[in-house]
């Protein structure tokens, strides 16, 4: 048997390969000379395995995906609370190059080039890297390659990058730039020529669906706070002044460039890319956005329509052991606070008889902060009550489940030998 993804991925583009609506932005002129018929889509799961078709090995300009990126870095390395100082998260409602600032004068938000500009502004200097330098290395460790610069692009975009180069001055006199905007925004449109093909992107994106661990590696690259701030603005402010149509119509986060490149983010599930050069009068590829509309609706990936939990984290309750004695819950799925609640509801039910409580955590695939803390509370609580706890946690994911009164339980590697050995209690 194989897999029918990528058939189906080729059946998406198929469908939309007639479109050819839309034009190449041409305000770049190294862009206008693109081929408008290119057309790709990338698909990875949360576990890193890529689907491809198409253009997938092409390579194109990352131009505003190129954002988030650099938004996570700086989050990562000053916190979330000094890039707040700069740039703000409510979305703008205007055009990705408006020449405007919020209110309290700091730059609406990270996605448009005024917040793009102040976040590359603040990344801590290397000796001798520059900051797109910096960045490169950055998103080479995420895509699992090294990405080159495209230097006609670049070239091409700073001698005529005048709106650019005006909102770099807004922000210089506003002090929200703090050294000389020419270099902070050449350095800004030196990132935007970054290249990448749409594998690159879902494997970068890969990143961000994983909560931050590389899914190829195992190594955690971003916190999950970091994570969580990146996304939420890219579901508000990714889409420029297309961000409301988006949100209600596909429902991903997301950010578009005008090279033709849209990445999309559902986390814990799915990074999605496509490329299409021709865009719509948002500066969002035509093709693209077709193509994430009809992922979404084929495969129910709208953030608002939720994952109901699975409603099955007691997937067996039995009485076993001499007399009885020993009551056995096996659970599985994914242990959030929907789960730990519906599991704490399940053992409040046990008898105050002193008996045995084994809980068999091993198919239990996930088990979040949350969960693990709701978990132990009720475990506590059934100590409390006289209960022994004996657990089945072969990878011991309860940190060898010590609970918060500090009481060591006993851990078992797996249910037949624990209840082997109290048969005869
Ligand atoms: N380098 C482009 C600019 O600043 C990026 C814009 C975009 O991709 O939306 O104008």
């Amino acid at each position: 048997m194989k897999t029918p993804l990528p058939d189906y991925l080729a059946h998406v583009i198929d469908a939309c390969d007639t479109d050819n609506r839309g034009n190449l932005a041409d305000y770049i002129p190294e862009l206008a000379n693109a081929n408008p018929n290119r057309l790709a889509l990338a698909l990875s799961t949360v576990d890193g395995e890529i689907y491809s078709v198409g253009d997938d090995e092409i390579e194109f300009t990352i131009q505003s995906m190129s954002k988030p990126f650099t938004y996570a870095y700086v989050l990562q390395q000053l916190g979330i609370d000094a890039v707040l100082e700069k740039v703000g998260v409510e979305p703008s409602g205007e055009a990705f190059n408006e020449i405007s600032l919020g209110k309290d004068r700091r730059p609406k938000n990270p996605m448009i080039n005024s917040g793009a500009i102040t976040t590359h502004s603040l990344i801590p200097p290397k000796e001798d890297v520059s900051g797109a330098e910096i960045l490169r290395q950055f998103m080479s460790e995420l895509a699992g390659r090294e990405l080159q610069f495209d230097d006609a692009v670049y070239e091409s975009e700073v001698k005529t990058a005048y709106r650019n180069l005006s909102i770099g001055y807004m922000l210089r006199t506003v002090g929200i730039l703090e050294s000389n905007p020419v270099d902070i925004v050449n350095g800004y449109i030196r990132q935007c020529a970054i290249l990448v093909t749409v594998k690159d992107l879902v494997r970068m994106g890969s990143v961000f669906a994983n909560g931050g661990v590389d899914p190829k590696t195992g190594k955690r690259l971003l916190n999950r706070a970091v994570v969580r701030q990146v996304l939420s603005v890219m579901m508000s402010c990714g889409m420029y002044d297309a961000a409301g149509d988006w949100l209600t119509t596909v429902g991903i986060p997301a950010k578009s460039g005008v090279a033709g490149g849209i990445l999309g983010v559902l986390p814990g599930q799915v990074s999605i890319a496509a490329f299409s050069p021709r865009l719509d009068e948002h500066g969002n590829s035509v093709r693209g956005i077709d193509i994430m509309e009809r992922l979404s609706r084929d495969m129910g990936l709208h953030l608002m329509e939720g994952t109901p939990s699975a409603q099955t984290i007691v997937q067996s309750h039995y009485r076993t052991g001499k007399d009885a004695s020993l009551s056995v819950y096996v659970l599985r799925g994914v242990l959030k606070f929907t789960e730990a609640e519906m599991l704490l509801r399940t053992l409040q039910c046990e008898p105050d008889d002193n008996s045995s409580i084994v809980i068999d955590l091993s198919q239990i695939s996930l088990i979040h902060d949350v969960g693990k803390r709701m978990f132990l509370e009720g475990i506590d609580r059934l100590i409390d009550d006289g209960h022994s706890l004996l657990l089945v946690d072969p990878e011991q994911r309860l940190d060898n489940a010590r609970t918060h009164k500090d009481r060591v339980l006993h851990v078992y590697q797996n249910l037949e030998d624990l209840i082997e050995k109290h048969k005869e209690l």
